[in-house]
This record gives C-alpha cells, sequence and structure tokens, in this order.
C-alpha cells in the first residue's frame, strides 16, 4: 500500500536549531499553498490503495482544520484511501485548544504527533521553542480530551547544558502522560544555525559521548518498564501503535510526497519537489503536467535500492530477514557482509540468528558505523 505524505511548510517562529524546509507563517502565501497542494494531489492521482497520510512540517497544526479537511479530501478523491487509514497531523502545543483538536478530528485526523522536545522551561528557552513544559502537558490533556487516542510526542536528548538526570526527568514527565508513542531523538547542532552560535556566545556545552549513550539506554529501559515497545533505533509504541507511517519509509516501501520540497518514491524513481513555497506555488497548475514543480528525478539503481533497504531495516528491532533480503535483491547478507559485520557481532553490537539480523541496544548508538559496512564503492 502507498503512503501519502503532505508537507506543511510554515511556522510561527522559527527555532534556533531547524534544518527543515520552513519559513514564516504568512496568510496570503498559504492560501496560494493550499490551492496548490491540493491540485498537485489531483494532479498525482492514480487508483491505488493507501493506508497512511501524514502531515509533516514545519507545523501542520498551522493550517486551519478545514484547510486539512480539504486536503484530505483531495487525498480521498485521488487514491485509493482505506476506510482505517492512519492520518497523523504534527502540532505544536502552541497553537492548539481542544475546540481546534476536535475540529482537526472531525476534519478526518486520527492521529497526532506533538513536537514536545522537552518538559523543562529552561530547555525550552534555548531551543526557542515558543512553548512551556506546561503547555506541552495540557495540549496532549486536550488531545485526549478531543477524542484522540492514537497520540505521538516527540522528544530530544544532547541538548545544550543538559545532564542525564534532566534528560530523564523528561522521559519520566513523558511516562506519565502514558502517549501512544514516542520519538526520541538526538538533537544535530548544525554548522551555521543560529543555536550554534548562541552556544558559542553562551558557552554551553553538550554532555559527552558517554553520557549521551547513558542517556538514551537509561531512557529506553524506563520506556521498557512502562510497557513501551522500541520497534526502531528512535521510536517506541504501546502494542498496536507503531507508526504506520513511518514504517513505510523503513521497510523499503513506496510513497507520494506532496507539497514544497516534498520526496516521492514509487515504480523505483525517486523525486524531489522545488523546495520554494512561491515557486512551488507558481509551478502547480491545474491540469497542466507536473514538470514544472519536479527539481529531481532519478532512477534508483538495484545497488541503491538494496543499500536503502538494508540501512533501513536495521534500524528496526526486528532488524533484517536474511531470507527476505534474498528474495528481493538476491544475495546472501551474510555471505556478502558476514566478514566485515563479524567484528560487531563480537564486540554485542549486532546479532546474527536464526535468519535475521538486527542490531542490539548498544548497537543502536552506533548504527551508522555499523551501516557504513553496506557501503560498496560504485
Ligand atoms: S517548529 Fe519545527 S519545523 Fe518549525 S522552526 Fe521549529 S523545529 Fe523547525
Amino acid at each position: 500500500m502507498l503512503g501519502l505524505y503532505v508537507h506543511v511548510p510554515f511556522c510561527a517562529a522559527i527555532c534556533n536549531y531547524c534544518n527543515f524546509n520552513r519559513g514564516l507563517f504568512q496568510s496570503d502565501l498559504k492560501d496560494l499553498y493550499v490551492a496548490a497542494v491540493c491540485s498537485e494531489i489531483r494532479l498525482r492521482a492514480r487508483g491505488v490503495p493507501s493506508d497512511t497520510l501524514f502531515f509533516g512540517g514545519g507545523t501542520p497544526s498551522i493550517l486551519e482544520p478545514e484547510e486539512i479537511g480539504a486536503i484530505i479530501q483531495a487525498c480521498r478523491d485521488s487514491f485509493d484511501l482505506t476506510a482505517d487509514a492512519e492520518v497523523t497531523l504534527e502540532a505544536n502545543p502552541e497553537g492548539v485548544t481542544e475546540e481546534r483538536l476536535a475540529a482537526f478530528r472531525e476534519a478526518g485526523v486520527n492521529r497526532l504527533s506533538f513536537g514536545v522536545q522537552s518538559f523543562r522551561d529552561e530547555e525550552l528557552r534555548r531551543l526557542t521553542r515558543l512553548h512551556s513544559a506546561g503547555r506541552a502537558i495540557t495540549a496532549f490533556r486536550e488531545a485526549r480530551a478531543a477524542g484522540f487516542d492514537n497520540v505521538s510526542l516527540d522528544l530530544m536528548m544532547w541538548l545544550p547544558q543538559q545532564t542525564v538526570g534532566e534528560w530523564l526527568e523528561s522521559v519520566d514527565a513523558l511516562v506519565d502522560l502514558g502517549p501512544d508513542h514516542a520519538s526520541l531523538y538526538m538533537l544535530e547542532v548544525y554548522p551555521n544555525s543560529p543555536l550554534r552560535e548562541q552556544m558559542a556566545r553562551a558557552e554551553w556545552s553538550v554532555a559527552p559521548d558517554d553520557d549521551v549513550a547513558d542517556m538514551y539506554l537509561q531512557s529506553m529501559e524506563r520506556l521498557d518498564a512502562a510497557g513501551y515497545e522500541q520497534y526502531e533505533i528512535s521510536n517506541v509504541a504501546k502494542p498496536g501503535r507503531r507508526s504506520r507511517h513511518n514504517l513505510k519509509y523503513w521497510t523499503d516501501g513506496e510513497w507520494l510526497g506532496f507539497g514544497p520540497g516534498a520526496h516521492s518514491t514509487i515504480d523505483g524513481v525517486r523525486t524531489r519537489n522545488v523546495s520554494s513555497t512561491g515557486a512551488y506555488a507558481s509551478a502547480v497548475v491545474p491540469g497542466e503536467s507536473l514538470l514544472a514543480l519536479v527539481a529531481e528525478a532519478r532512477p534508483l539503481s538495484p545497488r541503491e535500492r538494496m543499500e536503502e533497504a538494508l540501512f533501513t531495516g536495521l534500524r528496526l528491532s526486528e532488524g533484517l530477514s536474511t531470507e527476505a533480503v534474498r528474495a528481493r535483491y538476491g544475495i546472501d547478507l551474510w555471505a556478502e557482509f558476514g566478514g566485515e559485520l563479524q567484528p560487531f557481532r563480537d564486540l554485542g553490537w549486532l546479532i546474527y540468528d536464526e535468519g535475521r539480523l538486527r542490531l542490539t541496544r548498544a548497537g543502536m548508538l552506533l548504527a551508522h558505523e555499523i551501516m557504513a559496512v553496506f557501503i560498496r564503492p560504485s
């Protein structure tokens, strides 16, 4: 089944660490964007079943519920969206109320993903986020009151000045709320980001590597104890609540992305839309070809497809099935890579048994190093 992704490129303010494709909210541009994205969806219509629709950003919850409803309708008209499709909206805690969330639900959204990042106000201020910890807790309760039984919260670790204990305070606050799903990411401080300059000016530092390992391992242990199942390096869920949409990215699935900068992978071809929202809005002309909005399109070579499948598959807790890899890509995984993988197995970072290859938790911390084995010079 196909996954559908809609990129909403607007935010109320730009956070100092952000590296996503987004810009400040402008009402006129937003109107043009909504019309353009509905047209793009209709131009790409295919009579194929789809079971997930994900609004990512940016800040999708900045759109009005009727606008989200119009985009969902365009998807329903253009694709065979299943009756039980997972429809996720990324939301920021400061921009919602119970009424607004109920209206999103009425419009067809059935899963929310809140960008909380931290339950400590001091850390949120360092990240220039607009919400407080109290607002995030209230937003979660408003989501429940509005009838959402599938809510995910995002947290970020390795924040400037954050200690292991402070990170675990946020994890405990999340466990107390009891969301259905959680994503735990490590903050990446990009070169040239305002945060990097701020850190230099204020002499903020991040915890040493050993502490980051503690942050990761201790938080996962607390989440295990609270009944969450880790199913991917950064993601945990209550039983039955894994993100069906994100699993498509990690299991070699196909998806169509709409909106500025959105990527698609379908029929073995990877495409990327133009990034600028203004250029995107003027490139989409109802009833005309899509050529002007595609910035890049290239067929993936069989080798690239296999490398991606190995990379993403190893991110999953269940790892890779050697039989599935053989059936799909015609290689014996262990015969091909076993020599280079064995040292990681000896260190306890990798398990190879029962026809599966998977990372241990300790291995997940060093996933990039281990996955580098799969890249062969072309
Ligand atoms: S709200 Fe999210 S997308 Fe928007 S600027 Fe902040 S981090 Fe970036």
